[in-house]
């Protein structure tokens, strides 16, 4: 079995959530098994290799992704939050959302400006939560080396939000 059919197996398909007319990708069954967990960090750790010093990882589902990855490639993380939650100096951005608006934050100084970041989350949709992680973390001082997401609904064309930075999506549907 491929990854993509690994993927595709264990990802759990709502209709009409949060909404009508919204086909929710539910990928915690995923995160559950312990070998389609293991497959899927390793291809997200492997599609980047040696091109980044640092992951970020987006709140909550990207946590879960980027902690293993950074566990598995020995590099730190920053956690990429929603508005309110980290304790010092941090900065802000608002984005829409393909329901409603959010706001993220990151700290200004938990690593060392210019180091290579790779974002990391579970889907990319409309691409505004990785295109204003990107847009914070560059305001940051960082270099954003790519993007890796477990899957990309590639009808709502998130890719062109995101500045021609490289992404890897390891399930395209
Ligand atoms: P975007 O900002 O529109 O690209 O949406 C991406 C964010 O919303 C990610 O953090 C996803 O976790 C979440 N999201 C949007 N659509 C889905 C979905 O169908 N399944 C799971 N998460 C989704």
């Amino acid at each position: 079995e491929s990854v993509e059919q690994m993927i595709d197996r264990l990802c759990a398909k709502i209709p009409d959530h949060p909404e009508p007319g919204v086909l929710f990708r539910d990928l915690t069954p995923l995160f559950a098994d312990g070998d389609g967990f293991k497959r899927t960090v390793d291809a997200l750790t492997d599609a980047f290799r040696g091109q980044y010093d640092c992951v970020a990882g987006v709140e909550a589902r990207g946590f879960m992704i980027a902690a293993a990855v950074a566990y598995a490639s020995g590099v730190g993380i920053v956690p990429v939050r929603k508005k309110g939650k980290l304790p010092r100096e941090t900065i802000s951005q608002q984005y829409n959302l393909e329901y409603g608006t959010e706001t993220l934050e990151i700290h200004t100084d938990d690593v060392p400006r210019g180091s290579r970041v790779l974002v990391l989350d579970d889907v990319l949709a409309t691409g505004g939560t990785l295109g204003a992680s990107a847009s914070l973390l560059t305001r940051a001082g960082f270099n954003v080396a790519g993007f890796g997401v477990i899957m990309e609904l590639t009808a709502l064309r998130g890719r062109a939000q995101l500045g021609g930075h490289r992404v890897r999506a390891l399930l395209r549907v």
